[in-house]
């Protein structure tokens, strides 16, 4: 959620800061802001409500001069999105200036007692008091910067990524993080000099150095133009910087030749499960190899029970992935959600494995379950995106998605991703508890070794949505129709029109719908039915049906070939055929470019959709 840049060293900060803002715009954001100790020494502090491009109309006419820096994108939690309560915050003197990621829940008390000792506050945000507590610190602790970060976070409860600026020392940048990212990129400048970046995610590092430093939980860093980097705890103790190098390039961060990033992830999806799949799938001998499992081949041999811990669109796919497990492995699996699951003292045995599923891996939701689940004793295994993640780091074990980095908000190749990924998952702890026949096994392999090429089929034969989609912008309300795996696909399918078009939609399990939801199918409701040729084809035709008796509009998803659903329907979407459980990654193709159309129609920023954030590290 919302970002963090910073720098320091030879070059000019602002222009460094404003290109790492526009990097990290995909998140979500209602307002930015930036923070300059200018040559002459200045701390010039400028935030504005709305888009990058409003902050930098905003500092067109001022200084923006300095080779330090801090700059943020503000996703309100506390304080309506204004230009006061965006970040950078000012300590009352002016002396300091702070951006925070991620929400101070203690913020109350600690306003009231900065209050008592006569501090005014300038914004309603929870953030103020961190900067107003550091430099109460600083005033009556008589000690600098550092140690003043220090003591107040050790008051603090909530989530932090912070980063400060002092006016009086225009060489030293200090940050901090607990359950909110925080990145250190390390480089050089031309002149040799050492020079360091930061970020809420690598997207503003990548230009100018791939070496950096995940900040782990309750560490606090300083860096100077001398290229000193210190890194303590809270408890003052020394920690020992690990530097590793990002994967990941520019070119795959930019948009190449699409208007969006979302129609960009859509297209990219056949290539990046080609990716995804690569070394995981052994064509030749028809097997799955995941070394997650075959590592840890006792823990899915003996577990009693698979717990799945996800979010949003991770929580759609997990529940494909329950369909798939369960009939593969013949082991129990629960789909939780994972603000549900951390609250409600849920039972978790030792013997279960507890999965995280997160495309950020930073969902603070999630990460929260899995720490639960972990107290609790259970084996821990994630499957993310992004490498390095608080998530990938916190499980046992687990599998990446590695089909890139997303930056749509609204996740497409991050959703197939998980789905194929759950599926290779599956596949290999059937393999490990001989859960299924040899020769079923190696037919399962083989087509999903197939998939991306289908992908690539279903995207080709389905480019022409854009024609009709517009006769959509004007209605209010969409119902989404799919039986067994498809039924999880049509959550995806509505989520993914309300997230970009603001259009309500609901997904349903088609023979559900008799028992409550027909009551809305009128002339002038779509209704989105996923009806592949396969196992309860009939039943769904039957389904159809009933909406058509009903005079509800039929856009339906086929199998090529297919003549009778067709024939029913007033738009309709093919896909190859394929096995029941992998349908799901074709039929999604549509749905997505169905959602991504009727959005582009009704003009809405189908990449920053409003409200949302891409990466949820707020719970
Ligand atoms: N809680 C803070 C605010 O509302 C920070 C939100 C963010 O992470 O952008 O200002």
């Amino acid at each position: 959620m919302c970002g963090i840049v910073g720098y320091i060293g030879d070059q000019q900060a602002y222009p460094i800061l404003i290109k790492g803002l526009h990097r990290l715009e995909y998140r979500g954001y209602d307002s930015a802001g930036v923070a300059l100790i200018s040559q002459s020494g200045e701390l010039n502090v400028y935030k504005e409500k709305g888009k990058v491009v409003a902050l930098e109309r905003l500092c067109e006419k001022t200084d923006v001069t300095g080779t330090i820096g801090i700059a943020h994108t503000r996703w309100a939690t506390h304080g309506e999105p204004n230009a006061s309560n965006a970040h950078p915050h000012y300590s009352e003197s002016r002396s300091l200036a702070l951006v925070h990621n991620g929400i101070i829940e203690n913020y109350k008390v600690l306003r009231l007692e900065l209050e008592k000792n006569g501090v005014t506050f300038r914004s309603e945000t929870d953030t103020e008091v961190l900067v107003q507590l550091v430099e109460f610190m600083m005033n009556s602790h008589h000690c600098d910067l550092y140690t003043a970060v220090q003591l107040a976070l050790k008051n603090v409860v909530g989530a932090y990524a912070i980063a400060i600026l002092e006016k009086s020392h225009p060489d030293t940048l200090v940050c901090a993080r607990k359950g909110s990212p925080l990145i250190i990129g390390v480089g050089k400048s031309e002149t040799g000099r050492p020079e360091y970046f930061l970020g809420s995610d690598a997207t503003p590092i990548i230009e100018y150095t791939d070496k950096v430093i995940y900040l782990n939980d309750e560490e606090i860093a300083v860096m100077d133009r001398t290229g000193r980097l210190e890194i303590t705890n809270l408890a003052n103790v020394k920690q020992t910087p690990q530097l590793v190098t990002l994967q990941m390039n520019l070119e795959e961060l930019e948009k190449g030749g699409y208007p969006h990033f979302m129609l960009k992830e859509i297209w990219e999806q056949p290539n990046a499960l080609r990716t995804c799949i690569k070394g995981r799938l052994d064509r030749e001998n028809s097997e799955v190899v995941l070394s997650g499992i075959i590592d840890n081949k006792e823990k899915f041999q003996n577990c009693r029970r698979i717990i799945i811990c996800a979010c949003g669109t991770s929580w759609h796919s997990a529940l494909i992935g329950k369909y798939f497990i369960e009939e593969a492995c013949q082991i129990p699996v629960e789909v939780e959600y994972a603000s549900e699951f951390r609250y409600r003292n849920p039972v978790i045995f030792p013997d279960d494995v507890v999965v995280a599923v997160s495309q950020s891996g930073e969902t603070a939701d999630t990460l929260a379950a899995i720490q639960l689940a972990k107290e609790k004793g259970a084996f821990l295994y994630g499957i993310c995106n992004v490498i390095g993640s608080s998530i990938a780091r916190a499980t046992n074990s687990g599998t990446y998605l590695h089909v890139g980095p997303e930056i749509g908000v609204a996740s497409t190749k991050a959703f197939s991703g998980q789905v194929i990924t759950l599926a290779l998952l599956g596949l290999a702890i059937a393999k490990v508890r001989g859960t299924l026949d040899t020769k079923f096994y190696q037919m399962l392999v083989d087509e999903l070794y197939q998939i991306p090429d289908k992908m690539q089929w279903t995207l080709e034969h389905n480019k022409d949505i854009d024609k009709f989609a517009e006769r959509f912008t004007y209605c209010k309300n969409f119902l989404y129709l799919g039986r067994g795996y498809n039924y999880p696909l049509a959550l995806e399918g509505a989520l993914k029109l309300k997230e970009i078009s603001y259009i309500h939609a609901e997904g349903y399990p088609a023979a559900e719908m008799k028992h409550g939801p027909i009551a809305l199918v009128d002339a002038e409701m779509p209704v989105v039915v996923i009806a592949p040729k396969k196992g309860m084809y009939d039943k769904v035709v039957s389904n159809i049906q009933e909406i058509k008796s009903r005079s509800g509009k039929i856009i339906s998803v086929v199998t090529e070939g297919d003549t009778v659903v067709k024939g029913m329907s007033d738009y309709c979407f093919v896909i190859p055929d394929t096995r029941d459980c992998f349908v799901p990654l074709l039929a999604v193709i549509p749905l997505q470019l169905l959602s991504y159309y009727v959005a582009i129609a009704k003009g809405c920023n189908v990449d920053q959709p409003r409200n949302l954030a891409k990466s949820v590290t707020v719970e």
